[in-house]
């Protein structure tokens, strides 16, 4: 999930915000637990606090593992750049600095390769599936075992559901649209639009808006109604693309300092991973309630154009997706795992959901 980019309207915001109280001495990650002892942590985020779904996820979760722990567990909660800036998270968590950060997992490729695959793959699985992968397929358990080596537990916690494919100034009508196309659109999705001829350009989400205004980029992708009526994306662009192919369904993660995880008694670490589902749950929710009210508002109040990409552009777009994700497997035994295995699961998942959830949605529409 791009949130790289929300990276950007960060800074002096996120710090003004305020959120940067003082952990007490003497917390830290070999705190025990033992009865009458409150454990406070940190926890670094990759969002400005209050972001609204991605930030609010991060401090909600943070609530709830108080909540549930009965004050025992205290998590205090840091935006990007109030303890450490966004992509330090994952340091930060991995040498104790702190003891859990949220983010997202495709921010970490650096560190390894495969680790992008546990955000969102182009025409990969949606919530909904790659839920079922983690928990009920070897998803979370590969997950881990990439982390291990980085004393970090991850965790999903928190998910979009499918994003938005984006804000065009002019109809895409055929492949020969994409062709030069100078677009915002990070990680995977924007190789897939490389090799499609068009021109990815990562920026943070806070020069989105000028870089299109300006004409720098000739379009852009975000994340869905709820985040680009909040940027205002609507006022600089005139026609809004669906379905998100290259982010079906992105899932923010929680990351755990392995040593301070393990310190919990087991009741504690039970609350951390399941405060986590929740968190995934709960912002799922959020978003596809919020979306859809932003995108009644996008519709009727400012005019905005949906349009559906074409058939021939999604089947080419899908079959460039393989042919990277193939190459990308060849390259890295660990991509190799972890994408073999998930695209079993996929396959097996969409057979079932052929019969499912996409037959119910057609029926529905009838
Ligand atoms: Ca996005």
């Amino acid at each position: 999930m791009k949130r790289r980019d929300i990276l950007a309207g960060l800074g002096a915001g996120a710090v003004a915000a305020g959120l940067t109280a003082c952990a007490p001495p003497g917390s830290g990650p070999a705190a025990s637990g033992g009865t009458g002892e409150v454990i406070r942590w940190k926890m670094v985020t990759t969002w400005p606090p209050g972001f609204p779904g991605l930030g609010t996820g991060a401090a909600n979760l943070a609530k709830l593992i108080g909540e549930l722990s009965g004050g025992r567990l205290q998590v205090q909660v840091y935006g990007a750049g109030e303890l450490v800036p966004a992509f330090e998270v994952f340091d930060a968590v991995s040498s104790g600095t702190a003891e859990m950060g949220h983010g997202a997992a495709y921010y970490w490729k650096g560190k390894s390769e495969a680790a992008q695959f546990f955000a969102s793959v182009p025409f990969g699985m949606n919530a909904q599936e790659l839920n079922a992968w983690f928990y009920y397929g070897d998803g979370l358990d590969l997950w881990r075992e990439i982390y291990e080596p980085f004393g970090l537990i991850p965790a999903p916690a928190g998910n979009t559901g499918v994003q938005m494919g984006g804000w065009f100034n002019k109809e895409i009508n055929g492949l020969g649209d994409l062709d030069g196309l100078k677009m915002r659109i990070p990680g995977l999705g924007g190789e897939v639009l490389r090799r499609a001829g068009g021109t990815p350009v990562n920026l943070p989400g806070g020069e989105i808006f000028t870089a299109l205004q300006t004409g720098s980029i000739d379009a852009t992708e975000w994340v869905g109604p709820y985040n680009d009526l909040a940027f205002g994306l609507h006022q600089v662009a005139r026609y809004y693309y669906y379905p998100g192919w290259h982010e079906p369904g992105t899932c923010l993660e929680a990351i755990f300092n392995a040593d301070a995880f393990n310190a919990l008694p087991a009741d504690l670490q039970s609350i951390c991973t399941n405060a986590c589902k929740v968190a995934t749950q709960s912002m799922l929710s959020e978003f596809t309630a919020r979306n859809q009210q932003a995108l009644e508002t996008l519709v009727s109040e400012h005019g905005v154009e949906l349009r559906r990409f074409p058939d021939e552009v999604l089947a080419r777009l899908r079959a460039l997706s393989e042919e990277m994700l193939d190459e990308m497997a060849a390259a890295d035994p660990m991509v190799a795992r972890v994408h073999g295995n998930q695209k079993a699961f996929q396959q097996g998942v969409t057979s079932w959901h052929e019969i499912s959830e996409e037959a119910f949605y057609r029926a529905r529409s009838l």
